[in-house]
């Protein structure tokens, strides 16, 4: 599975809320991101036009960090 940096370099840091969610079938929140870009961009992943995530919140890295030690 692996980290928030190496999904976000798979997808050229283009990724949205959900897709992050899918790859790490966490249950990420508005709350838990850094939304770097003030409008939607095209995500790599799902490639729609949607809120890109820069970074996540320490809640956010702790959701995802227990998911992948589960892994
Ligand atoms: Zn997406």
């Amino acid at each position: 599975m692996g980290s928030f940096a190496n999904v976000k370099r798979k997808y050229e840091s283009m990724i949205c809320r959900r897709c992050i969610n899918e790859e790490f079938s966490a249950a990420l929140t508005p709350n838990d991101c850094i939304y770097g870009y003030p409008f939607p961009m095209n995500c790599n992943c799902c490639k729609e036009m949607r809120n890109i995530v820069t970074n996540l919140r320490l809640s956010g890295k702790i959701k995802l960090l227990f998911k992948s030690m589960k892994d």
